[in-house]
């Protein structure tokens, strides 16, 4: 038994050395290539909470990214604390970014996070340490995948407006039927926020946040840009889809430099 879990063991390690580094790598913090290839060099860790947001399953690590990320996460928090709401962030990345054994394909580079829908309504009030491990999320749609309007309420929609409206966000994944239950109960005159909001599979108790690649960056690749309007007449359409297998493609050589950089601690 104990034989079998130490295998497994290094054979994880083995495949996956990114979600093995526990400290990230020194210097300024720079993205490198893709959303879902790439890593951080220089990753900093946001704080476990603060106002208005509180960091979710922590004991994983995945609190890491660069510091647009954080400073979003803080402004978006400060948004809601005023509103007095709070939000449940999921994770953001590893140490060094980079993918991670399970879960996402993305959130390899600092640049990305999941947000939850659902809050404690406790503005206040912290979730324990053991809330934080244990609660799920729970989702918005039913077992038909139909909105439930009593659980998306006006408060997840001021939340994605508030995150479509940060000029640093570049895209924001959802849950099509959701993209598409906002295209048809909003007034027309209030569907033009919508744009950033990419209708995809999953992504039904949380949102994803995509921060644009920074400025000086240059290592950074920027993803094709959302088309213009409001993506209405593209979510009628859309239908959840199988997600190509493929294998996945491996980080830049620049991200050896990084995963390899040892630090003493
Ligand atoms: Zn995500």
């Amino acid at each position: 038994m104990i034989l079998g879990l130490l295998l497994f063991f290094i054979h994880d390690v083995s495949a996956n050395p990114w979600s093995v580094v526990r400290n990230p790598s020194r210097g300024t913090s720079t993205p490198i290539g893709f959303y879902s290839h790439g890593c951080l060099a220089g990753g900093i860790k946001a704080p476990l909470q603060g106002k208005g947001f509180q960091l979710m399953r922590t004991s994983r690590g995945r609190f890491y990214g660069h510091p647009d990320l954080i400073q979003f996460i803080k402004s978006f928090g400060e948004a809601l604390h005023e509103k007095k709401l709070v939000v449940l962030v999921g994770d953001l990345g590893q140490p060094r970014g980079g993918p991670m054994p399970s879960g996402h394909k993305s959130h390899q580079v600092g640049l990305d996070v999941d947000l939850w829908f659902w809050h404690h309504r406790h503005p206040n009030r912290l979730l324990s340490n053991s809330d934080r491990e244990k609660l799920s999320a729970p989702s918005m749609l039913d077992s038909k995948k139909r909105v439930i309007p009593a659980r998306f309420t006006s408060e997840q929609i001021t939340k994605l407006k508030i995150s479509a409206a940060n000029p640093r966000v570049e895209r924001i994944f959802i849950n099509g039927h959701i993209k598409q239950y906002l295209c048809s109960s909003l007034p027309g005159s209030d569907l033009a926020w919508l744009h950033k909001l990419r209708p995809w599979n999953g992504h039904e108790e949380h949102f994803h946040v995509r921060l644009k690649c920074p400025t000086d960056a240059a290592k950074c690749e920027p993803q094709e840009p959302v088309p213009d309007g409001d993506g209405c007449e593209e979510a009628k359409a859309w239908k959840e889809f199988t997600a190509p297998e493929g294998k996945p493609v491996p980080p830049p050589e620049d991200c050896e430099k990084v995963l390899k950089e040892s630090i003493a601690v």
